[in-house]
């Protein structure tokens, strides 16, 4: 294992000139009932197959093995600002509702390698389901709750799982989300409903129906299995544990199937080295269970560990601004993970907020999942007073790609950068038209040297073909890539640039998108950003902005805004990159897990089919659009 005062480049060396010895000593970290017999089987690339031989099961190791040590600990806090409850489960409580709750999925008739789809809210039965299946070694699918019934249709079918589990309804801002109904018309739609559907009731849905014979009661079921010890299943090391759907950014998700025993050696690494976070130590992290964070640094992280997790289902603005710190104050959090959308939000209230509790406890804020801008990154960085480090990864990667791991040495940060590789991670920044590996500071498409180290997807499920096509296919060597454009730059530090279809072509100039929307999100107006770039006869393409303002402001502030941002754009980045036209708009449309979705933005803007907009989270955002469109700049 890694020993303190080890450099980031020491480690970094050794894990990528001798992976087989470096993740043999991490495997260390996690509980084995037998041992692996090979670190690596790389006879198939791309696919991959690590620790071979090994058996282990993640419940046991997310929750079982503290029972000696910390069993009366806090391992999961789920706080809801919706209803107004607060769950503190010890480790020992929740050995018992997992034990319940696997003996409830057993009945059932649900066991090794069966799919279960589970559609919850942010709720500890969430996390308890989860570890449920685990425990059985059955596999999981989480559809992010509230997604519309014909996208849980499509994922039921993609799974075709034994079991669905439910909550009666989520709530967002006040407002109950009835989940019920959306099961009901996804199982009419999909073409291999499941036979069961438990529900978990909430008490927020008093028309509740159920259907005879196929739905369940859970809290009935775990009150018959109170008692049960339901033994782990023991699990070769690369059986799946579990399915996640990508979040459609760029077109239909895609089914990331993980492993059981590299997952488990992933999270416990990049716990304690990115993360630095350890037994008895507090995470919080905003994301839903539904997204790859989610089941990372909500769920699997935290616990293998024998952290303590927080878990959150509420506005970041609810009651006030200042709910996240008050969280962190009272439960002593350490480690704070969220997504440069999150912080925009509170960019938009006042920043008093952000020094009205005791932080003392708190020692980073992560924040991941989309390019973070400076002008946000200085914001929270100095309204917290503690460091904002960027990291880069992807639902395939499981855990992060570019990232600073205070947990080594701490590089210093540099604003735009997510920092270096990840320990395990062979990166290169590869000409899209040579395929040659460019040189600093030039563009490039940001790749990963297979073998995919631990952690990362084993495959898409039940389609190698799309596995293949998807990641591998790129290039005339067989190099990892889902399309993101980066530079890298003397001192080794990658920036992303946004995806390659995000890279316009204004009369010859190659821009990215993102370069633009960093200099448009500097302008004190500013809320937030997309830059699209949209066909123009003269020149290609043109780039068009799309931006929300931090106070709504009269036509004239509004006037006067687009001005002040097409002005710092010629500025810093030249004529060139002049916006054509600059929308001031109400929203911006996102996914659900708070990407833009600059795609359907430049569709709509070219007057196309926006595409698959399945995981969009707001249409209402897509239709403001629309109308600003008509109505012009
Ligand atoms: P899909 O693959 O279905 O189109 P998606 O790529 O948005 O959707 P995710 O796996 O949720 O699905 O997101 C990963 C992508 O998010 C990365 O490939 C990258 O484009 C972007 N991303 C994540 N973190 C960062 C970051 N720190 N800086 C810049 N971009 C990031
Ligand atoms: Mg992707």
């Amino acid at each position: 294992m890694t020993q303190q005062g080890q450099t980031y480049e020491e480690v970094y060396r050794y894990s990528i000139e001798q992976p087989e010895a470096f993740w043999a000593e991490q495997a260390r970290a996690i509980d084995w009932q037998r041992p692996p017999e090979r670190i690596l089987d790389y006879s198939h690339p791309p696919f991959r197959r690590w620790f071979v031989g090994g058996t282990t099961n993640l419940c046991h190791n997310a929750v079982d093995r503290h029972l000696a040590a910390r069993a009366d600990q806090l391992a999961l806090v789920a706080v809801s600002t919706e209803t107004g409850l607060t769950r503190e489960l010890t480790y020992r409580q929740l050995h018992r509702e997992v034990n319940a709750a696997a003996a409830v999925l057993k009945s059932l008739d649900v066991g090794r390698g069966d799919r279960v789809v589970v559609y919850m809210p942010n709720i500890a039965e969430a996390v308890v389901v989860m570890l449920a299946c685990a425990r059985i070694g059955a596999i999981h699918s989480v559809v992010f709750g509230g997604f519309a019934a014909h996208n849980l249709a499509l994922r039921i079918d993609d799974a075709r799982p034994k079991l669905l589990v439910c909550a009666d309804a989520g709530m967002r801002g006040g407002k109950v989300v009835r989940y019920k109904p959306l099961v009901d018309a996804a199982l009419e739609e999909a073409a291999h409903p499941p036979p069961h559907v438990l529900v978990v009731g909430r008490g927020l849905d008093p028309d509740l129906r159920r259907v005879d014979g196929r739905d369940l009661d859970y809290a009935e079921l775990v009150g018959r299995h109170a008692d049960a010890d339901v033994p782990v299943e023991w699990l070769e090391s690369n059986a799946p544990s579990y399915l996640l759907y990508t979040s459609g950014t760029t077109g239909k998700p895609k089914g990331v199937q993980r492993d059981v025993g590299g997952y488990a050696v992933a999270m416990a690494l990049s716990m304690r080295t990115v993360y630095d976070v350890g037994p008895g130590q507090v995470m919080f992290s905003t994301s839903d269970v539904g997204w790859a964070v989610g089941h990372s640094y909500n769920v699997y992280g935290p616990l293998i560990v024998g952290a303590t997790s927080l878990l959150y289902e509420g506005l970041p603005t609810s009651p006030d601004a200042g709910i996240w710190w008050s969280l962190c104050e009272k439960y002593g959090v350490r480690t704070m993970f969220s997504s440069p959308t999150g912080v925009r939000v509170l960019k938009k209230h006042d920043p008093a907020f952000l020094r009205k509790y005791d932080l003392s406890a708190l020692k980073w804020l992560f924040l991941a999942g989309e390019p973070l801008d400076e002008p946000t990154a200085r914001w929270i960085n100095e309204g917290l007073g503690k460091p904002v480090i960027d990291n880069y990864w992807q639902t395939e990667t499981g855990w992060p790609v570019l990232c600073l791991l205070p947990g080594l040495d701490l590089k210093p940060g540099k604003f735009g950068s997510p920092g270096l590789p990840n320990l395990g991670y062979r990166l290169r920044v590869i000409d899209e038209t040579t395929g040659q590996d460019a040189a600093p500071d030039q563009k490039g498409v940001l790749v990963i040297q297979p073998p995919l180290p631990p952690g990362c997807l084993s495959t898409v499920w039940n389609d190698d073909k799309r596995f293949l096509s998807s990641y591998f296919s790129h290039f005339k060597e067989l190099l990892y890539s889902s399309l993101d454009w980066a530079v890298r730059d003397a001192d080794g530090y990658t920036f992303i640039l946004g995806r390659t279809d995000d890279v316009i072509n204004v009369a010859g100039h190659r821009l990215g998108t993102r370069e633009i929307e960093e200099v448009v999100s500097g302008h004190p107006a500013v809320a937030e950003a997309a830059v699209i770039g949209c066909a123009d006869e003269l020149k290609g393409q043109v780039p068009v902005v799309f931006a929300t303002l931090r106070a709504a402001g009269d036509n004239a502030a509004r006037a006067e805004a687009a001005r002040g941002m097409s002005a710092r754009v010629v500025e810093q980045l030249g004529a060139v990159a002049r916006p054509a036209r600059v929308y001031i708009v109400g929203a911006l449309p996102k996914t659900r897990s708070g990407k833009l979705l600059r795609r359907s933005l430049a569709a709509i803007s070219e007057r196309r089919d926006p595409g698959d907009l399945s995981t969009l989270d707001d249409p209402n955002a897509l239709e403001e659009i629309k109308r600003a469109l008509v109505r012009g700049p």
